[in-house]
Order: C-alpha cells, then structure tokens, then sequence
C-alpha cells in the first residue's frame, strides 16, 4: 500500500477545481493554505436534504424546503442593474415559482431550461404558489449521489460572489476526500478506547463530518470529534497535574514559626471559619509534601480568601521564604498592601508595593530590596512577572481573581525562582460549575470556601427604572444618615469609553444636585485618572470620608470597606451576570443589612430581563455562574477563554457537560492505571503529548 503522507501537505491550489483565483480567496479570506487546512476546516452545520416534498405539499414555515422537478425557460426584467430573472420548477403536483434579485451570467449560461433539477431554499409567501428566492439547484443528471445531510460551511460575502460558496466547498471536499490516499487519516485514539467508547474511527469522522451519508453517520463523526477533542485537552491537563506532583520539588513549609503564630493569636480579629481552617490545613499539607503545589482556591466573593492567602504567606516566611501576591488591576494591588500592611502591623515584616507608577529611583530601591531578600512580600500586579523582578528565594505566588491570568502567566512565576518552582496558588472569585472548572483548571488541585464568615445577611437586590429614581434617591439619604456607604457604579465597556465616561459624568453632576455638599460628600473613581488620584479618592472612601464613591467598574474585584452596604448599579442590563454578582460581592460584608439596587432603562432584551431576575432571586454565585453559562456560553465566561488555550472546535461546553463528564472519568482511569503512560496500548496517548510539547515546550513542563 503506497502511503503518501505529504497528500495533506499539498499547497491548495494542487486541488482539482482550484484554481489560482480560488486558490488566493481560500488563503486571504479563510486561512486555508494546504490541503489539511481545507479538510479540517469543519462545517458549522448540516441541512437536511436527504428529504424531497411534492410541491403541492409544501408550507412555508420558515424551514428550506427542497423540491425536483423540471426547470421552465429563464424570464428577464428590469434593466441592466435591476435585473430580475424568474423560472418556475414543475412536478407532478404543482409549479413553484423561482426567482434572482441579481443578473448573472453564469446562472444564464449554465441553467437548462426542460431538464430535471433538485431546487432547495426558503420560500416567501404563504400560500400555493410559493416563490424561493435564489434557490440552490442541483442539475439531477449530474449529481453524483443524492444530497442527504448537506455540511454548510462559514463564508463571506466576498466568496459567494467569487463562487466559492458552500456548495463549491463541499464539490472541493469531496473531491479531496474521494482521492485521499490509504493511511493519510491515521487513528488517534488507543484501540480499547475506540472499541470501549463505541467511537468511529478517526478517519470516519472526518470523512462523515464533511459528506454524511445519513444522519446516523453524521451523529458518529461528531460524538468521536467532540470525545477527541475533549479527551485531549483533559489528558493534557491531567498527565500535567500528575507529571508535576511526581516530579517537581517545592519548596517545604515544614514549620509554623513566630509570625505565623504571632499574627493568629494576637492580629487575627475573628474566628476563621470551618472552611477556611479545612483549607488552610489542605494547603499546609501540601506545602509539606516537598512537592510544588498547584492549588486553586475557589470561594464565593465576600468568603475570605484573602486571609487564607495571607497565612500561607506567613508560613513561608516562617520557613525562610519569600512570598508575592499578584492582583489584576492596579487599585486592588494598593488595597491588597494597605490591608495586609495594616494587619501584619507590629511584626516588623517589611511588604512591599510593585505597580507600574512605582518609578524611577524608587523602583529601583525596591527591586533591590526584593532581591536581597529584605522585602518579605511583594504586591503588586502585572509587573510582578517583569523580567527585571528578582527574589532572593521565593517560595509561594498567590495569584488573586485568576480571571484575569492565563495559564502562561502562571507559569511565568515558576521562573521567579531559579533553585526552585514556588508554590502556586491562585485565587478565583468567579465560581464555575466542577465539571468546567476541570476544562479551565484541570491542571491544579482545588479548594473550596463553601462557607461565608457569621453574621452575614444575604444582600437584598433589588430592580428599579427610572421612574422610581426620586425614592432610590431618598432610600440612598436614610441609609447615609444611618451611617451606611454608597457605591453607585456606571458600566465602563471598552468601545465606547468616552460615552460612558460622559454618562459617569452626567450621573455626577445629577447626584451632586440631589447631594449636595457640604451635607454630602461624593468621590469618584475611573480608568482613566491618574493612578494616585484614583489611590486618593480611594482612601477617601474606605477610611469614610465620603459617602458616596461614584466609580466605573474598576472596582469590580476584590475592593473592601465593610461600611459600605449599598450597591448601586446604573445601566444593570448592561452588565454580565458574573460581573454583577462580583460588584453585589463589595457589599454585605459588615454587619448591617446591605442593598443591590439594579436601575436600567425601560426597554429590556429577554436576556437582561433574565439576569435582572436571577440577580434579585439568588446570591449564590455557583447557581449564578450556571445561569451565565446557559445564556452566554462558556466563551464568554469571563476572561477564561485565553487561561485554558479553550478554542474547541466542536465542542460546545454548555450542551456538551455529559461528554465532558465521560471524558473526565476516562481520562482519570487511564492515568491511575498508567500514570506514565508506557503501557503500549497507551502509546499513540504518549506520542501526542510529545508533540504537544514539542509545540508549545515549556507549559506543561513535560520533558
Ligand atoms: P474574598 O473571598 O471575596 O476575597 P475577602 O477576603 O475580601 O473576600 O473577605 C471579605 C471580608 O470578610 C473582609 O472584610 C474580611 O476581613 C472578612 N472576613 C474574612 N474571613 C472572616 C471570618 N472568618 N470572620 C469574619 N470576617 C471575615
Ligand atoms: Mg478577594
């Protein structure tokens, strides 16, 4: 058997059927260059058009029908940039009327009127006669076979024009397929995968995704491509977990010391709760274990993962470590040092500030200071992983509200000690169901604060337009003069910055009006001032020097000043259900009774409405987060799209949970009972991460 592995190699224009004009659309326009590139470029659907309705039968109920019968003579009308053509298609049972909105000269030239043809396409009107507007149509006489469940594939404007619709792709596939050589589409999977799964093969799948021959086909090829792709990405991240407990030494956090000890009995200003003392145990063992840790600590917002991180911080001082703790934005980094400064008051560890308004001379002094050792945590965010930073011996990274990081930044902070990997521990505040959190953070053991400190009153949320400002407005003056804080928060969306910085502004100016000073003090707070001032207005706040803090969402994540317990959300629909719930997050952290108040406008998309309604039913953010993902789909989860490297082709993880769920005891099997994967039935398993790596060396580090 001649096999010849370069036949996917082949430069496109090598296609029978491709020609140089086609060649040069399929590379500009889609990014397809060689012949693997076209056969792996998947349709995005399938019509069914395995179905044939006598004409007289046909509804119109919004669904492509398709007809065969017999194409009467083209008519022309209008002048030369309004043409219209009109056929009409006969069967034995009626006539339906065809027609072309644009002239073309390759529908006049290639159409035979009297000869058989398949008409396929959505109808207007409704009622016997129906018209299809520029129906497909398929010459019976020519066909190869009859169409059954046709793949439709992404096309552009542009290449419809050209000829290189749908249609034509699928000619080219087939072609393409019906000359490939024995061998070129070997399997993947082990045999007793295949076999156990009941999978088709690999070259099936690929074969029957592009021309199923029936549904059942079609349903195989996608159940094994979804699987596969599945499969892959969990075993990556599995065999990653486990190589690196095997293999990777961490630093040992053997003993708990002075500060560790200090700080819990004498700064510690409450009781921990069961859930942080369970995962404050969970994290020493695994600093122990002399292994490096990588732990993901998942807790609602407002749970308290800031002080199981703080902790661990201690503990690896005590164990003559460094620690650092990196924040997404800039204002919680700063929060971050002024509240862990203010706790760890009196223990003489000296902790420090990295940002990037950190400068000159002084940035200098700090780096200096991080590098001798001298400074004993370092906060900061982005520019923690600048190369310029050095420690003398870092032993852990916490990394908070992970949403923002990816996993390549994460391995970024294993450089940071060249003796040793730290151990890492990232904190997330946006819970997501088990099941994906296994998709995005597969590689890390997970901890869980299923528990929220005493005392807590669910916050009451609660949804107003704006004929009820004047009484939000009176509610806002009670709650000030019982003391409480105010946030009023506007929406701040990239594309349009300046028109809601200026809807910011408004609001201002209107609260101003009904706030006004020296009765009222109001702070305000966005992206775009300077990072000192926003430091100032921030403080302002937080030690209650005003009453209102009116802010874009840069306070999203992690802010707190439990006096404040009323939230105020301006243009709620606007707002993502996780971000909302982040936002709700910074209020109902004292003791009082706090308040969300969601305003929007009067007009509501029945997905706003949707996360209006969940928002004020439930503060639970797993049950929120389950919500997000029905309506948006995992995608658009926050930011969690570039932390997995998550571009599934096939899978769609909202409606795919139950594969996602056999793949991940499969996959969990297979590693108990070949954590090495040397077992030869395993070796196509081991060839791919092999590969894998050779791909993107260094994340998995796996060598
Ligand atoms: P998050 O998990 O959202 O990061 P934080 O760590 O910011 O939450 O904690 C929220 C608030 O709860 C803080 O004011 C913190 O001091 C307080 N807190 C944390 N743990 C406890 C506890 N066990 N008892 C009482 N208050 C706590
Ligand atoms: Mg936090």
């Amino acid at each position: 058997m001649l096999v010849r592995p370069d036949y996917l190699k082949s430069p496109i224009e090598y296609l029978k059927g491709v020609g140089p004009v086609k060649a040069d659309l399929f590379k500009t326009e889609l990014k397809i260059f060689t012949f693997a590139d076209l056969l792996y470029a998947f349709p995005f659907r399938h019509v069914d058009r395995s179905a044939i309705t006598p004409i007289r039968q046909i509804r119109n109920d919004g669904q492509a029908v398709q007809v065969r019968g017999i194409l009467s003579a083209l008519s022309f009308s209008g002048t030369k940039f309004q043409k219209r053509i009109k056929a009409s298609i006969q069967d034995q049972s009626g006539v339906l009327n065809l027609i072309w909105f644009q002239g073309s000269q390759w529908l006049e030239q290639s159409l035979r009127p009297g000869q058989e043809y398949l008409a396929f396409g959505n109808l207007t009107g409704y009622g016997y006669p129906f018209t299809m507007a520029h129906p497909e149509l398929d010459l019976l006489s020519e066909l190869v076979r009859m169409p059954g469940f046709e793949p439709v594939y992404n096309s552009t404007e542009k290449l419809n024009k050209k000829g290189l619709d749908s249609r034509m792709r699928r000619k080219l596939i087939t072609t393409l397929i019906e000359n490939l050589p024995p061998g070129a589409l070997p399997e993947t999977l082990p045999d007793y995968l295949v076999r156990s799964m009941n999978l088709c093969s690999r070259a099936e799948a690929i074969r029957w995704i592009h021309i199923p021959s029936s549904r059942n086909e079609l349903e195989r090829a996608t159940q094994r491509l979804k699987f596969e792709e599945l499969f892959f990405q969990q075993l990556k991240l599995l065999t990653t977990k486990s190589f690196r407990k095997k293999h990777l030494k961490g630093p040992v956090f053997e003993k708990v010391g002075t500060s560790f000890n200090e700080f819990f009995r004498n700064h510690l200003r409450f009781e921990l709760t069961e859930a942080q003392k369970r995962v404050i145990k969970e994290i020493r063992h695994d600093t122990a274990s002399g292994a490096q840790m990588n732990r993901l600590l998942q807790g609602d917002v407002g749970a308290g993962k800031t002080i199981v991180g703080l902790m661990i911080m201690l503990l690896a001082i005590d164990n003559e470590y460094q620690a650092c703790l990196m924040a997404p934005t800039e204002i919680l980094a700063t929060q971050h040092y002024a509240s862990i400064t203010y706790a760890l008051k009196g223990l003489g560890l000296p902790v420090g500030l990295l940002t990037g308004s950190v400068k000159g001379e002084k940035r200098k002094e700090l780096l200096r200071l991080v590098r001798q050792g001298d400074i004993k945590i370092l906060i900061g965010t982005h520019a923690l992983l600048e190369d310029p930073v050095r420690f003398h011996n870092l032993g852990l990274a916490i990394i908070d509200e992970q949403h923002r990081f990816g996993v390549a930044q994460r391995a970024n902070l294993w450089q940071k000690n060249e003796k040793i990997s730290p151990h890492i521990l990232v904190m997330t505040a946006t819970p997501i169901p088990r099941t994906l959190s296994m998709v995005y953070y597969g590689d890390l053991d997970v901890s869980i604060i299923d528990q929220l400190p005493p005392g807590r009153k669910p916050v009451k949320t609660m949804h107003y337009n704006e004929k009820s400002r004047p009484q939000v407005y009176q509610f806002l003056k009670d709650q000030i003069a019982r003391g409480r804080q105010i946030y009023i928060i506007y929406p701040l969306i990239e594309e349009s910055e300046k028109l809601d910085l200026q809807d910011l502004q408004n609001g201002y100016e209107q609260l101003l009006h009904h706030f006004p000073r020296p009765a009222y003090q109001i702070s305000v707070l966005h992206g775009r001032m300077r990072p000192e001032d926003k430091d100032f207005e921030m403080q302002q706040f937080s030690r209650g020097k005003t009453h209102i803090l009116v802010a874009t969402t840069v306070i999203e994540v992690g802010v707190d000043v439990p006096n404040a317990s009323v939230m105020v959300i301006e243009n709620a629909e606007r707002f993502g259900l996780s971000q909302l719930h982040q936002l709700r997050g910074r209020v109902g952290r004292g003791a009082d009774q706090s308040y969300c108040l969601l305003m929007t406008g009067y007009k509501l998309s029945k997905e706003a409405k949707i996360r209006l309604k969940t928002m004020c039913e439930t503060t639970d953010g797993f049950r929120i987060a389950e919500v997000d993902l029905e309506l948006r789909g995992p995608g658009e989860l926050e930011g969690t799209r570039q932390s997995g490297g998550l571009d599934f082709v096939m899978v769609n993880l909202v409606t795919d949970l139950q594969i996602l769920d056999q793949v991940q005891k499969m996959v969990a099997k297979i590693i108990e009972r070949d954590p090495e994967l040397i077992h030869p039935s395993n070796k196509l398993l081991l060839e791919y991460l092999h590969q894998e790596e050779l791909r993107s060396p260094g994340w998995s580090k796996i060598s």
